[in-house]
């Protein structure tokens, strides 16, 4: 392998902080890599599969919003705000767009950062799917600002319907019965939030209605795990409708291509998860279909030695991974040791996903799960143990990023508190 090229640059950029790119950052700092710089968008970490709880109403200190800044601090790595624009993979150099305030004016103007080695950990974006009337109707769930403006909107929409003269349901409408949508969903019908602005005398029903354009509900889940969370959704008030292909969004209404048509005064879209806008953009790197950066077994583009990518906005050719917080983790945790010996000119050894199974916490009604034993395939968990199980998953990703010490108070709080986790999980 040839060493990387361009000694002056920063050892390694890692864009993107989320459940991937922080704890590579961390991880590769606590083990004594000097130059790491993690550049996010935002100034804070939100672990996203929290975030429809955001987008119910928890507030972000609920949900442990961390600052990138500190966490810098506390592991010794530089954070840079940023948002990607650009790869030149000839000259080792990203592009930084310009920072603006609301009216226009540049408080930053563009930049170029020069790297030795770089870390593409975007994330992933919903699919409008081209159907019309998406993008000026519908709310999608891929950040904890789009959390909150669901959150927002549905508070506001709601006081102005209990206020309005129409006696009827509130309808809110998820298409898409992947995890997000499934969450959403139960966090909806069973502990919003959201709905605090309205007074509970004037509080309409909210009816909610999965559509899902499968014939089945939660295509590709496990059977008796899909069976569990249909009934307990069906329990909790949810309306199922599978087989249903959407073709016209309205600011009142969800139609399908078939003419049927749902009333909704609140539209979430969920259809799954594509790469990032920017990766259309990148002319330097080549994606698949679903706008994904193509990587090796290695984590390491298909067109340039020095670029990685993990988590959602990565496709690994010949062995995909799932987009999964869990995935990324893994790869987090694969990069940390190898990137090290990249920057030595040392051969890298192949990442291997290695599925720890499916959990779900489903409240009052008891929580299940199948998780991946020693000897068989799936072993299923049920009550207690399947609710600390998946809270450990939670608590595991807080570990990574806050340390024993810091992270163990975290979890000495749930135990002792009043536990604040989600009713129904998926994973
Ligand atoms: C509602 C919901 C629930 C989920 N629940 C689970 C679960 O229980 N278990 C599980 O394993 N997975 C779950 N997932 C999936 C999981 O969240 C993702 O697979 C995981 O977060 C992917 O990690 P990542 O590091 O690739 O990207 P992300 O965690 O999405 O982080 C991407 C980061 O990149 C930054 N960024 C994006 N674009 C730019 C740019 N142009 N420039 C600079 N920075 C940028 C973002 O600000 C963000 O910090 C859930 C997802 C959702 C939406």
């Amino acid at each position: 392998m040839s060493r990387p090229k361009n000694k002056t640059a920063a050892p390694i950029i890692i864009v993107g902080g989320g459940a991937g790119g922080a704890e590579l950052a961390v991880k590769l700092a606590a083990d004594g890599q000097a130059g790491v710089r993690l550049i996010d968008r935002e100034a804070t970490h939100v672990w996203k599969p929290r975030i429809h709880e955001l987008a119910a109403g928890l507030r972000r200190g609920h949900v442990d919003e961390l600052g990138y800044a500190g966490l810098a601090q506390r592991w010794g790595f530089a954070f840079e705000r940023g948002t990607l624009a650009d790869i030149d993979a000839d000259a080792n150099t990203i592009r930084l767009a310009a920072e603006r305030d609301d009216d226009g004016q540049t408080l930053v103007p563009e930049r170029s950062v020069a790297y030795r080695a770089l870390v593409l950990a975007l994330g992933g974006v919903t699919p409008d799917l081209g159907v019309d009337g998406v993008l000026e109707h519908a709310f999608m769930l891929d950040s904890a600002r789009d959390a909150e403006v669901i959150s927002e909107r549905f508070s506001a929409r709601l006081l102005a319907h209990a206020r309005g003269v129409e006696d009827r349901a509130f309808d809110i409408v998820i298409v898409g019965t992947g995890a997000t949508g499934v969450e959403l969903a139960a966090h909806l019908a069973t502990d919003a939030r959201s709905t605090t602005l309205t007074p509970p005398a004037a509080l309409p029903d909210i009816r909610i209605t999965l559509v899902e354009a499968a014939d089945t509900f939660m295509p590709g889940m496990n059977d008796k795990v899909r069976q569990s969370i249909g009934e307990r959704l069906k329990k909790a008030g949810v309306r199922i409708e599978t087989g249903q292909q959407i073709g016209k969004v309205s600011a009142d209404a969800v139609e399908t291509e078939e003419g049927a048509r749902f009333t909704a005064d609140m539209t979430i879209w969920a259809t799954g998860r594509v790469g990032p806008p920017v990766a259309g953009d990148i002319q330097a790197l080549s994606t698949n279909k679903k706008r994904q950066w193509r990587v090796r077994k290695t984590l390491q583009s298909l067109d340039s030695d020095a670029v990685f990518a993990l988590g959602d906005c990565s496709y690994i050719d010949d062995e995909p991974a799932p987009p999964t917080a869990q995935a990324a983790s893994e790869q987090a945790a694969h990069l940390a040791k190898q990137l090290p010996r990249y920057l030595a000119g040392e051969t890298l050894e192949p990442f291997s996903f290695t599925d720890q199974g499916t959990l779900l916490s489903l409240g009052e009604a008891g929580s299940v799960g199948a998780v991946r034993g020693w000897f068989s395939d799936d072993i299923q968990v049920r009550g207690r143990l399947a609710r600390t199980a998946y809270r450990g998953l939670q608590r595991q990703h807080q570990l990574r990023l806050l340390g024993r010490f810091r992270g163990s108070i975290e979890i000495l709080g749930d135990v002792l508190g009043e536990a604040a986790g989600p009713d129904m999980k998926v994973y």
